[in-house]
């Protein structure tokens, strides 16, 4: 199998954020480390950075600070506030910063602390030992820039984009699904997509959910209209799949919070499978556990009734804190889709690969179909096989493509 083509998410020549240089905040009680990492990353990087003494004047600059930072870089060991005690302040100040931790400390050690962030809800950008090399820096930032975009380039920042553009191209139907196939892992044959929101912005080209715009519309209760709009293109993409001979099936994300808020969202959701004309077991609610969701009642109500009316149900990011085994024993879930973090380092760490093992083992028994997200090498598929997950989802076999240029993808591989 080969490397699918990407999809064109690139950011149009206009872009007028384009030319803007990286701000990032440098936190280290060592006034040393401050001078080498700073001049690595001004001189080598052209980055502008700022500079803290430890947690709290961090803290301090983050709040006070209105352009917004693309980059913090913390060292873990500080005194008056010391990296976990800062990791827990950061997450609503970030403002779309991405976090990179630092430390002389060995590397179980840096993965604890990279578990903590996922614990405060903290998407890390990762972890560097000391000393820092640039190019190590220039690899994350490389990462960071594929993430926001599906290209290099330099990207807006999420600070930039107020809740009220938001809403407006919610109204313009500037969001559309793109789809990322899933395939099943003894064959290689695709079985399913997953829709993922992507902002088709009039200047800046395609964007990703984050930073730029799910987190702000969960957080301001907006959740629903955009959750519509992606259930209404995928049910209707994946009734034109049927249509053209292909047994594909479709996910799309629901978040807690409208799970929370909304209790007809079954109804909803039924009433647009009605309309299209697709069976309920051809679609898939994939649902995190999140920290702010707080009444279980109306989300079990939810989740019942989606079942009972015949939808599968996922559980998404398994193993990241949040979803908790206890969700697999309450709600009837028909999908384990194992965390794209434990994929990641499957091949280098003995514990991520217990953890798959044991989690697929589990699933197994209860009678569950396994979904191992974020697999971008053959050898990283090959030892999922060997462990017995059922489906594999990822770079490695495509990215997400637009409608169309999804079906022309299928078609290439199924037939
Ligand atoms: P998720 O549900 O965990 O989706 C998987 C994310 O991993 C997607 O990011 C996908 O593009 C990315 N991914 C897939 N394969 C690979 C890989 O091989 N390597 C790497 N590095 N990444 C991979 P995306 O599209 O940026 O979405 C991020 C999150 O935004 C999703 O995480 C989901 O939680 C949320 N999201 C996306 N669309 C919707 C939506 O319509 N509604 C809601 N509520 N949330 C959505
Ligand atoms: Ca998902
Ligand atoms: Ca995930």
């Amino acid at each position: 199998m080969t490397q699918s083509p990407m999809s064109q998410e690139n950011v149009m020549a206009t872009n007028p954020y384009q030319q803007q240089k990286l701000r990032a905040l440098l936190v280290d009680d060592d006034a040393f480390q401050r001078k080498v990492i700073g001049r690595t990353l001004r001189d080598r990087l052209s980055i502008d950075v700022f500079e803290a003494g430890d947690g709290q004047e961090a803290l301090d600059l983050l709040s006070g600070d209105r352009s917004g930072f693309d980059l913090v870089l913390c060292d873990l060991d500080m005194p008056v506030m010391d990296g976990p005690a800062f990791i827990r302040h950061f997450a609503p100040l970030s403002a779309g910063a991405r976090l990179m931790l630092l430390s002389g400390c060995d590397d179980h050690l840096l993965g604890s602390a990279l578990a903590l962030c996922q614990a405060y809800g903290v998407n890390p950008l990762g972890a560097l030992q000391k000393p820092v090399s640039a190019e190590a820096v220039r690899q994350q930032i490389d990462q960071m820039m594929v993430e926001r975009h599906g290209t290099d380039r330099a990207s807006p920042r999420a600070t930039d984009i107020s809740l009220e553009e938001i809403m407006a191209a919610s109204r313009n139907e500037e969001f559309e699904a793109h789809f990322q196939p899933k395939a099943c892992a003894l064959t290689g044959r695709i079985v399913a997509a997953e829709a993922l929101a992507r902002w088709r912005h009039p200047l800046l080209g395609i964007l990703p959910p984050y930073p730029y715009f799910i987190g702000q519309l969960e957080q301001s209760g907006n959740i629903g209209g955009i959750t519509e709009s992606i259930l209404y293109q995928a049910v209707s993409a994946c009734r034109e799949w049927h249509d053209h001979g292909l047994d594909i099936s479709v996910s799309v994300n629901l978040s807690q919070q409208l799970l929370q808020q909304d209790v007809d969202l079954a109804d909803r959701i039924s009433e647009i499978t009605n309309r299209v004309g697709l069976h309920p077991s051809q679609l898939v609610l994939e649902i995190t556990e999140t920290a702010a969701a707080t009444e279980i009642g109306p989300i079990l109500e939810n989740l019942v009734r989606l079942r009972m009316r015949g939808f599968e149900l996922s559980i998404d990011d398994f193993g990241t804190g949040y979803s908790s085994l206890e969700q697999l024993s309450r709600v009837a879930f028909t999908e384990l889709k194992i965390d794209r973090s434990f994929v990641a380092q499957m091949l280098a760490r003995s514990d991520s690969r217990t953890i798959i093992g044991s989690s697929i083992d589990m699933a197994r028994k209860l009678g569950i179909r396994t979904v191992a997200e974020g697999v971008e090498s053959r050898e990283e598929w090959d030892l999922l096989k060997t462990l017995g997950c059922d489906e594999i989802q990822g770079h490695y076999l495509g990215r997400p493509l637009p409608a169309r240029e999804f079906l022309a993808f299928v078609e290439g591989i199924n037939r």
